[in-house]
């Protein structure tokens, strides 16, 4: 058996947390499909934050409490930074997170793609999953909001992370997708695929910059394998971050019915099967989708397995 999983980076990675414990138990193999539209240079450096949250995550050198970077991280090289007044003073790199940035940014320049990249640093961590970036080309999200003279884009990263994204917001734009092609055995993987998961990452500055990859969405769609989703949302909040401000943006509703007609069903045209849902929100309904409902905290692996048992299930 072959699972697929489309993820972000947090959410994701928890999520793939249970899915590599289900895979264990059932001798599975799984393939994360990771978006790279948060990616950016810092400092010279080049900083893939999903793909590092989806690898210390499973790897076992992420910090629990803040969701992202390296457990037990110092901030010496961020101070020294701050001292020299090196902008931008709003991303804090940790120490031990440096390393893997300079390693990667070291091999990205020797000609290595992002893929070959990400498998090498892999080697250390031992995810446990087969992690393939969503293409190896530029794809970022810019956002365009309200500047000084008319409306600017700008990264991503400055709008969620220095402005909490919370200023007046028109539209996301995944600059480069036109021209991006889908990363080396991304479209074989989904071809080959027995299930394709999408993980209750945002779905629309994680998930949507992976389907905008030209060919990636209709693989999914039109590929042999059932496609089943994991709401973010419960009772009408994500359950952590700001994926309502994201919906917002785009007039949907942050509700479990919301995220799952955004996708659509792949009878309709759109990308679903199945669509799991927290018992809080039983009874949703999305049109040519099956939903269930089952506990959808994923408070710990076993229970995160368990999800991933109850998503299978729909299908
Ligand atoms: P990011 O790239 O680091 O922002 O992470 P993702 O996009 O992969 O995941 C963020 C999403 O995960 C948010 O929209 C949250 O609502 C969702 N999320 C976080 N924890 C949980 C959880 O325990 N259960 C569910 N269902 N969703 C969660
Ligand atoms: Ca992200």
């Amino acid at each position: 058996m072959h699972i697929v999983v489309l993820t972000g980076g947090i959410g994701g990675a928890r999520f793939l947390r249970g899915v590599r414990a289900y895979a264990r138990e059932v001798g599975a193999e799984v393939t994360a499909v990771v978006n790279v539209g948060d990616d950016l240079l810092l400092h010279g450096l080049k900083v893939c934050p999903d793909l590092d949250s989806v690898m210390y995550t499973l790897g076992g050198g992420a910090d629990p409490e803040r969701g992202w970077g390296r457990v037990g991280e110092t901030w010496t090289v961020k101070a020294e930074l701050a001292a020299y007044g090196a902008e931008p003073t709003w991303f804090g790199l940790g120490d031990k997170d440096i390393a893997t940035h300079l390693v990667r940014t070291t091999m990205l320049n020797g000609g290595y793609p992002l893929s070959a990249v990400t498998e090498a640093l892999a080697t250390r961590w031992e995810p446990g999953v087969r992690m393939l970036p969503a293409t190896d080309d530029r794809l970022e999200t810019h956002v365009v909001v309200d500047g000084e003279q008319g409306q600017r884009a700008i990264h991503f990263q400055e709008w969620w992370v220095r402005y909490r994204a919370d200023i007046p917001t028109h539209r996301f734009v995944f600059v480069g997708a036109e021209t991006a092609k889908p990363a080396p055995g991304v479209l074989e993987a989904i071809g080959s695929a027995d299930v394709v998961l999408i993980a209750p990452s945002n779905p629309v500055v994680s998930i949507a910059p992976v389907l905008a990859v030209p060919g990636l969405r209709q693989a999914v769609a039109d590929g042999p394998a059932p496609v089943v989703g994991v709401s973010p949302i419960i009772g009408g909040a994500p359950v952590r971050g700001m994926a309502d401000r994201c919906l917002d943006v785009l007039g949907v509703e942050c509700s479990a019915a919301g995220v799952g007609r955004l996708y659509g069903g792949r009878r309709a045209g759109g990308l679903l099967d199945g669509w799991l849902v927290a018992p809080e929100d039983e009874g949703v309904a999305v049109p040519e989708v099956t939903v269930r409902s089952a506990p959808l905290l994923m408070t710990d692996e076993t229970a995160t397995a368990a999800m991933v048992r109850a998503a299978l299930e729909l299908v």
